[in-house]
Parts: structure tokens; C-alpha cells; sequence
């Protein structure tokens, strides 16, 4: 059983530990959380998982067999989206509701020959912008794909799936048939219902490409009182070491959002700092604009650095 070297890449550790576990045929998690900003690679994540589960051979990276197949295509009936446009009868397009909570503790009771994967996402109907387009394609050249045009998945949160739905979700999580895993796609798994949390195998989906050891953290040193000469000379390097290794800005500042998120649950319980750290996630969301609108890297980078200085704070 192989994971695709695509993921493997990404996600070193992540793919070990599942291939070990495949490896080892011990029972497969009843329920995962994912946590990250990447949703989209959660979400392909998880039907690389399923894909192996469920090939017909030995689940080699690069089989063809007709449920891999349907699976990166997203066409296979063991991928079922539950989300507030998917898998529902009801009006609502704003929340999972207890109606489909319900008819999933129904569907499980049904027996499947292929290993059922439940997938929670707030997914959303939308125009799917250049850069959008851009991550979807990445998944593409490896052969998988979105169910729908238009369609996109987005973190859950406890306004689409609440208290009384989750709750009746409980249940089904705890006692599913050995072939069923229920995924929760999520920036933090603060934003899932604890006792759903607490019935999972929690896992991070980190940002960074953790093989092109630059860390994050390093530009984060003095924050949030990094003075603005310092701030400087780093964008500098910054700028520098994404060329000469050729990587992807945008990658870059979506691992700083990821950091800075970290820090904000880290520091709840003040209110102040959590204000300033809201309003440079911000800044780096602002920044992420300029480069998809073609502004110039160096003068990009080299001004949200500023922002977030302490002197260029207070400018602000
Ligand atoms: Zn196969």
C-alpha cells in the first residue's frame, strides 16, 4: 500500500504514519480530524486514503483498478460529502442538518462492500477564482478531482455543523460498522464540537512543504515588536531563498497565517494580542491578494514585513 509521492512530499509524516498503519492491519480510525488552512489537500488527502482502502489489488500509488479509478475522480459511491449543499433533503443550504445526521446513522446500517468515507466540509457553490483553479490543478495532473464544477471545500465551523446535529452524531461515530470513517475537515479543531473531537484521531495537515526547511518561525522571532529595519532585511532573505529554490509565495504567506493562527490559540485569554495578531492575518491575506493581482513580489513582501513591524504598526 502506497500513499502518492505527491502527498508524500507534502506531508511526510502524515503518509508514514498511515502507511504504517496499513501496513500493520490494525482498524482503521472510525473518525479523523484533519486541522490546517489547506482544506483542499484534506480533502484529497482523505480519498487518498480511501482510495487505498478500498483498491481492488495491492493499492500501489499508481493503480489503475477501477475503484482507484472512480475514487480520484471523485465518482465512487464510497466517497460520500456531507456538507450543507450535499447529501440532504431538506431546504437548508447554510448548515448539516439533524436530517442528515440521521440518515447517515440509517445508510451505515446498510451493509457496503467498499470502505465508506463520510467527509464533513462546509462546501460551498462558487465562481472558482485563478488560484483556486491553480490548487485544484496541482490534484489534477495526479488524476484526482472535485465532484462538481463550482464546488469547493470549506472548513467546518460550529454554525454549519452544531451542537444538536453533531450530537446525533455521536452515536454512529462510536458504533460504526468496522468499513465506515466519518473526516472533519477543519482549520482548528476548536471549531468542531469537543466530543466529536475527543471520539478522534486528530491530525495536522501543516502548511509548509516541511522539506524545504525554511521555518516560519524564524520571521516571527521578535513578534510583534520585530523593528522595522530588521523587518526589512528579512523580507530581503525571504524573497531570496523562495527564488533561489524556486518555491511558491503564496505558499509561504499561507504557512505565516498558519503560525500566527497557532499564536492566537495560544493566547485567548488576551484580548489585545488576539486583536493585533486578527488584524496581520489580515495583512498577509491582503498581501496573498497583491501576488495573485501580479504587484511585484519584492514590493509585496517587502511591505507587509513593514506592516508588521512595530514601527509600521503604528503608521498604520
Ligand atoms: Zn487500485
Amino acid at each position: 500500500m502506497q500513499i502518492n509521492k505527491f502527498f508524500k512530499n507534502k506531508y511526510p509524516f502524515l503518509t508514514s504514519y498511515f502507511e504504517n498503519f496499513f501496513n500493520s492491519k490494525k482498524r482503521f480510525p472510525q473518525s479523523i480530524v484533519f486541522e490546517g488552512l489547506d482544506i483542499l489537500s484534506q480533502y484529497f488527502f482523505t480519498l487518498e486514503l480511501a482510495r487505498i482502502l478500498n483498491c481492488e489489488k495491492e493499492g500501489l500509488e499508481d493503480c489503475n483498478c477501477t475503484n482507484c479509478r472512480w475514487i480520484r475522480e471523485n465518482k465512487h459511491p464510497s466517497i460520500i460529502n456531507v456538507t450543507p449543499l450535499d447529501f440532504k433533503d431538506d431546504a437548508s443550504k447554510t448548515v448539516i442538518s439533524v436530517k442528515q445526521t440521521e440518515k447517515i446513522t440509517s445508510i451505515i446500517k446498510e451493509s457496503s462492500s467498499y470502505h465508506r468515507f463520510f467527509i464533513f466540509s462546509g462546501a460551498k457553490e462558487l465562481v472558482l477564482d485563478d488560484n483556486r483553479q491553480n490548487k485544484i490543478r496541482e490534484y489534477q495532473n495526479i488524476g484526482y478531482d472535485l465532484s462538481k464544477e463550482n464546488w469547493y471545500p470549506y472548513p467546518l465551523n460550529k454554525k454549519i455543523l452544531q451542537e444538536e446535529a453533531s450530537n446525533s452524531l455521536l452515536k454512529s461515530t462510536e458504533e460504526a460498522p468496522e468499513k465506515v470513517t466519518f473526516v472533519f475537515l477543519s482549520n482548528t479543531k476548536e471549531d468542531i464540537i469537543s466530543t466529536i473531537v475527543s471520539r478522534s484521531l486528530v491530525f495536522k495537515m501543516p502548511f509548509w512543504y516541511e522539506k524545504s526547511n525554511i521555518n516560519v518561525k524564524e520571521f516571527f522571532e521578535n513578534y510583534p515588536n520585530e523593528n522595522i529595519l530588521n523587518s526589512i532585511e528579512k523580507a530581503a532573505e525571504l524573497i531570496n531563498f523562495q527564488t533561489s529554490n524556486n518555491l511558491d509565495l503564496i505558499e509561504i504567506l499561507n504557512s505565516m497565517q498558519e503560525y500566527l493562527f497557532e499564536l492566537i490559540k495560544k493566547n485567548c485569554s488576551n484580548e489585545n494580542l488576539k486583536n493585533l495578531i486578527t488584524s496581520d492575518i489580515k495583512k498577509v491575506q491582503k498581501a496573498k491578494k497583491q501576488l495573485s493581482a501580479s504587484v511585484l513580489p519584492k514590493y509585496a513582501i517587502e511591505s507587509l514585513f513593514i506592516d508588521l513591524s512595530y514601527e509600521g504598526r503604528k503608521l498604520c
